[in-house]
């Protein structure tokens, strides 16, 4: 061989240190800052059982765990904020030992799961619980069907963690100081009804499988629900959705009859020329570790694929470099970045919200930073059950006043859909305006106005 070197021309600088990010996911066991889990061997802490049983519900729970990680001040704040949540607290020992206990408040992992009553701001005047209006449009318990072709079934409502921005927190776990939740079906013989609904509109090709989680679905009830689904000839498409790869990875690579479970219904609908996949839901980049590149990569073995659907949250993933570091680490470890949600307009989390021109501003910033399959869509699930929007795609943005006016044609024909800011996002004199019920609801009617004749009908939230 000749030994001469061949000198290259680089037209380009080298990457930046930025540029490999991605690739740096946390090693080791990274979990034993945490005091209650100082002697936790790996064995121990990858048994899902075990996450499962240490998942922790109350205040007194996190002080049993995280000790004097945390000042008494911060402890008070907890107690308070687990009063006046509108979603049941419940945290996982591997989401706990990702927060960064030096400085909590500011974490992205606790903000998503531990509230905390000194950030709380109150909710926008046009906010209600079931902003998506999902009962409305639900013919049978359990079932949602909005898109012609497409319905969502919701089996179960527990999940392995509780989200403090949950869009069901009407219906997903227990009931709290401050909700009644409503029920949904969560037996095998009330998801009977959803079967016989869906084998009686052969327009539903595609089903979505959520809750709740299907996390919580044990083995056999995954198979019973797979199996029903896939013999309803009409069904092509399913995927199950769980929050679990983010937030209890181990699940994977411990459950094995849960995993054995999903692999078959996958193989069984391949084999029937259908689709069936996992759908996930990471929002921070630290929810990727080395624990969840196994998991993902035993998935990615037997041929499972996943994608992701994150929620844009204020402190979480809200500047143009966490979410181009979330997707780029969604996608090294072979997760598909699908959808990135604007925050939707739920009760007690208006601090975790932000603006739309936000998440344009992220679209802009993280296209072109790698293949353009891996590029989430930046969507608006309209409020009032207009479905998913491209964020790009309204008919009016008043960003003064943080009012967005959707209209969704394939969905609900001649009928307008309206996305509000955050008001605290927005200068001192529209806070104002905000404040006198008589000025907001004429901006809205403005708002209105100028989207044009797309529409002839407003629904709000
Ligand atoms: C999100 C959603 C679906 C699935 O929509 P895709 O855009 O295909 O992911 C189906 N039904 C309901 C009610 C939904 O909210
Ligand atoms: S996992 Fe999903 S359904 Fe459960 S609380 Fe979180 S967002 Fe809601």
């Amino acid at each position: 061989m000749n030994e001469t070197t061949i000198e290259i021309k680089h037209l380009k600088p080298p990457a930046g240190p930025e540029q490999f990010e991605h690739r740096n996911l946390k090693q080791g066991e990274f979990w034993r800052h945490v005091p209650a889990y100082k002697d936790v061997d790996e064995t121990t802490f990858l048994d899902h059982l075990w996450q499962q049983k240490h998942a922790v519900k109350t205040p007194d729970e996190l002080l049993d765990a995280i000790k004097d990680l945390c000042t008494p001040e911060f402890f008070a704040d907890v107690a308070d904020g687990f009063k006046r949540a509108p979603m049941a607290v419940r945290v996982s020992p591997y989401a706990l030992s990702l927060i960064d206990w030096s400085d909590p408040v500011n974490d992205p992992i606790r903000r998503q799961f531990v509230p905390l009553a000194s950030t709380l701001l109150p909710d926008h005047p046009r906010l209600t619980l079931d902003s998506l209006h999902e009962q409305d449009d639900s013919p049978v318990p359990g079932l949602v069907h909005r898109y012609v072709d497409k319905a969502l079934f919701l089996p179960l409502n527990t999940c392995p963690v509780y989200c403090r921005f949950c869009t069901r927190s009407y219906a997903i776990g227990p009931d709290t100081e401050n909700v009644d939740k409503v029920g949904l079906a969560k037996t095998p013989k009330q998801w009977e009804q959803a079967f016989q609904y869906i084998a009686e509109r052969p327009e539903i090709e595609d089903i979505v499988i959520s809750g709740g989680d299907t996390y919580q679905l044990p083995a056999k009830n995954l198979t019973l629900i797979g199996n029903a689904l896939l013999d309803i000839p009409h069904v092509r498409r399913m995927r199950f959705a769980t929050k679990g790869p983010a937030i209890m990875p181990m699940k994977i690579i411990t459950d094995t009859a849960w995993f054995d479970a999903l692999t078959q219904v996958v193989d069984r609908g391949r084999s029937m020329g259908k689709d069936v996949v996992l759908h996930t839901h990471f929002n921070a980049p630290e929810e990727i570790t080395w624990i969840t590149q196994k998991a993902m990569n035993m998935l990615f073995e037997r041929g499972i694929f996943v994608r992701n659907q994150s929620v844009l949250i204020r402190g979480v993933n809200d500047t143009p470099e966490r979410m181009q570091l979330l997707v780029k680490r969604l996608e090294y470890v072979n997760v598909h970045p699908y959808y990135v949600y604007m925050h939707d307009m739920v009760k007690g989390v208006e601090e975790l919200r932000t603006t739309i021109q936000t998440s344009i501003d992220l679209e802009k910033f993280v296209r072109g930073s790698t293949a353009g399959f891996n590029t989430p869509l930046f969507i608006c699930d309209a409020p009032g059950g207009g479905g998913k929007r491209d964020i790009h795609s309204f008919d009016y943005y008043d960003r003064e006043n943080g009012i967005c006016v959707y209209t969704a044609p394939s969905v609900k024909k001649g009928k307008a859909f309206v996305y509000f800011d955050p008001v605290d996002k927005l200068s001192p004199e529209a806070q104002a305006r905000w404040a006198v019920k008589e000025i907001a609801d004429q901006m809205i009617a403005e708002a209105l106005r100028k989207a044009g004749d797309a529409a002839d009908e407003l629904v709000l939230a």
